[in-house]
């Protein structure tokens, strides 16, 4: 308790918090983290449904897996605690931006406006070749007819508008979170296992910019020697706690 009081102080100190979430902070809302154990997700190997030249040498593979597995979760998924938490401090003015590494738009549907999307949105998509963009809804419709779906303007193939592993990430997004990190006071990584890149290296950048280093995360991370504090309690226990505790 004393170390979220802690964050609390720091939070009403600063002007300038960059969030940087991971797969925890939805772990709340029914999607499963990259390691986590239901059956279904188990089913499909993430080393194939996650790769793009797997993508393009048998695309019903990653398909298959949205139709069965992705959709329907993504479906009855809601913004949790956490995620309506991390809005309101946007609204409240103490926030840069949420930058992420979940590709579930969540954050939007909390009502987070400046979001940065490291990994996309696999809510989105477009046709590989005539780039015209469906939702999610339009897409489970043109799946109905034909999988993998077909772009109803050029026959082509339609893919999610997510980075693969084996892509690179956005560019502009990339300098945009390096922008914000300039200026941020404070860090907060939340449900990040902090791992893979960029997400063990962006903490770094904010803390030799200046910041302060939070992690909040269930289990250890690589990072936490480096941190000014770490909390392993559940996202939207803290944030709920934080919010709270906002001095207007
Ligand atoms: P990760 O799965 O590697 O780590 C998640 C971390 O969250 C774990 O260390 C776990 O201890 C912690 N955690 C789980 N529930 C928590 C909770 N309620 N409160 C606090 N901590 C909690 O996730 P990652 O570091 O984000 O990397 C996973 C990769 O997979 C990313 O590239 C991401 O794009 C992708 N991914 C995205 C989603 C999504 O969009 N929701 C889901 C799974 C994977
Ligand atoms: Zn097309």
């Amino acid at each position: 308790m004393e170390l979220i009081e802690k964050l609390g102080d720091w939070v009403n100190e600063s002007k300038n918090i960059v969030v940087f979430t991971g797969a925890g902070v939805s772990a709340e809302s029914g999607i499963p983290t990259y390691r986590g154990n239901d059956g279904l997700w188990e089913k499909y190997d993430p080393e194939k449904y996650a790769n793009i030249n797997y993508f393009y040498q048998d695309p019903s593979y990653y398909w298959n897996f949205f139709k069965e597995v992705r959709s329907p979760v993504l479906q009855k998924a809601k913004p949790n605690i956490a995620h309506k938490s991390i809005a309101k401090l946007e609204s409240l003015g103490k926030l840069k931006s949420v930058i992420t590494q979940n590709i579930d738009g969540l954050h939007k549907e909390a009502g987070s406006k400046n979001i940065l999307e490291l990994h996309g949105n696999t809510r989105m998509f477009s046709c590989i070749k005539c780039k015209t963009e469906y939702r999610m809804d339009q897409v489970n419709k043109l799946l109905e007819k034909h999988l993998p779906p077909e772009c109803s303007k050029c026959n082509s193939l339609i893919r999610p508008q997510v980075v693969f592993f084996g892509e690179n990430l956005n560019p502009i997004i990339l300098s945009r979170a390096e922008k914000d990190l300039s200026q941020c006071d404070l860090f907060i990584a939340a449900g990040s296992s902090l791992v893979v890149q960029p997400a063990a290296s962006l903490p770094l950048i904010a803390k030799n910019n200046g910041a302060r280093l939070a992690i909040i995360n269930i289990d250890p991370t690589p990072l936490d020697s480096i941190a000014d504090l770490v909390i392993n309690i559940s996202v939207s226990e803290v944030f709920l706690k934080i919010v709270q505790g906002i001095k207007s």
